[in-house]
C-alpha cells in the first residue's frame, strides 16, 4: 500500500496564523511526525516539503511533481481557521472533504474517527472539490483533504498540544488500517495448525536436562510416564492416565 502525504501550504504561503504559529509549519510537522510512525507498515511518500501543492496547482505543475497514479490513495493535510480566536473551553474538532464524485471514503471517517476519542468533535465527512484532491481524483487515486482541528481555536490548539503523540499514532493507525497492511497476509487456520504441530513435534524430540535425571528414572521405572517426550505439553488427559499409573493401576 502506497500513501502520498501531502502537507497543506507552504513555499511562502502560511495558510492560517494564529497566536504564532503557521499552518504551513504544522502540516509539516504532522506529515512527517505521521510517515515515521507508518513505517513498516505503509510505503509512504512525502510531497515534495518545499513545494506548495496549491500553488504548483495553479502553475499547472501539480500532477507532473506529486505523479499521483503512482499511489493507492493521497492524504493532505491542513488545519482549519474560523477565525475565532479566545479560547471559550469548547474544542471545534476535526473534518475531512473528498470530493463531490469519491466513492472511497473510508478513509476519511477513519481519520475523523481516530480523533474523536482525544476529545475534538467529529465534523464528519464533508464534500467538496479542493484543488489538489481533485487534481488526484481525476489521475484515478482517493484523496482525502483532512482538517486536524481550529488552528486559531486555543482549545483546539492546546488539546493538539496535549496528546499530540497520541494524535500522531491515531492518525497512523486509522490510514493503516484502512489501507491495508504491506506485505504481511493473514494466516489460514491450515497454517497455524500445521506450525503448531511441527512446533509439538519439535519439542518432543527435545533431549531432557540433566537436572531430571533422577525423577525420569523413577517415574519410568515405576510406569508412571514412559514415553521419552519430556519436552512436550502434559493434557489433562495424560495427566489422568500417569497419575492412574502412580496408583499402579495402570500396569
Ligand atoms: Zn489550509
Amino acid at each position: 500500500m502506497n500513501l502520498l502525504l501531502i502537507a497543506g501550504h507552504g513555499a511562502g504561503d502560511p495558510g492560517a496564523v494564529w497566536n504564532g504559529r503557521r499552518e504551513a509549519d504544522e502540516t509539516r510537522r504532522l506529515a512527517a511526525d505521521v510517515q515515521q510512525a507508518l513505517s513498516g507498515r505503509c510505503t509512504v511518500a512525502r510531497y515534495p516539503e518545499d513545494r506548495n501543492a496549491y500553488s504548483d496547482y495553479q502553475a499547472g505543475r501539480l500532477t507532473q511533481t506529486a505523479q499521483f497514479s503512482q499511489y493507492d490513495a493521497v492524504l493532505e493535510l491542513h488545519f482549519n481557521a474560523c477565525a475565532a480566536g479566545a479560547a471559550d473551553g469548547k474544542p471545534k474538532g476535526v473534518e475531512a472533504y473528498v470530493t463531490t464524485t469519491e466513492t472511497e471514503t473510508a478513509l476519511a471517517s477513519a481519520l475523523c474517527g481516530a480523533l474523536e476519542p482525544l476529545g475534538f468533535p467529529n465534523r464528519g465527512v464533508k464534500r467538496q472539490n479542493w484543488a489538489v484532491i481533485a487534481a488526484a481524483r481525476r489521475q484515478g487515486v482517493p484523496a482525502v483533504l483532512l482538517e486536524v482541528c481550529f488552528l486559531d481555536d486555543g482549545d483546539d490548539m492546546a488539546l493538539y498540544d496535549r496528546r499530540y503523540d497520541e494524535v500522531v499514532a491515531a492518525l497512523a493507525d486509522a490510514a493503516a488500517e484502512t489501507l491495508g497492511w504491506k506485505g504481511e497476509k493473514p494466516m489460514t487456520y491450515e497454517e497455524f495448525t500445521a506450525m503448531m504441530e511441527r512446533y509439538e513435534r519439535e519439542r518432543a524430540a527435545a533431549p531432557a536436562a540433566d537436572w531430571s535425571a533422577q525423577a525420569r528414572a523413577w517415574c519410568e521405572t515405576g510406569g508412571v510416564l514412559n514415553d521419552g517426550r519430556y519436552g512436550s505439553h502434559v493434557t489433562r488427559e495424560e495427566l489422568a492416565q500417569a497419575l492412574y499409573n502412580l496408583a499402579g493401576k495402570g500396569r
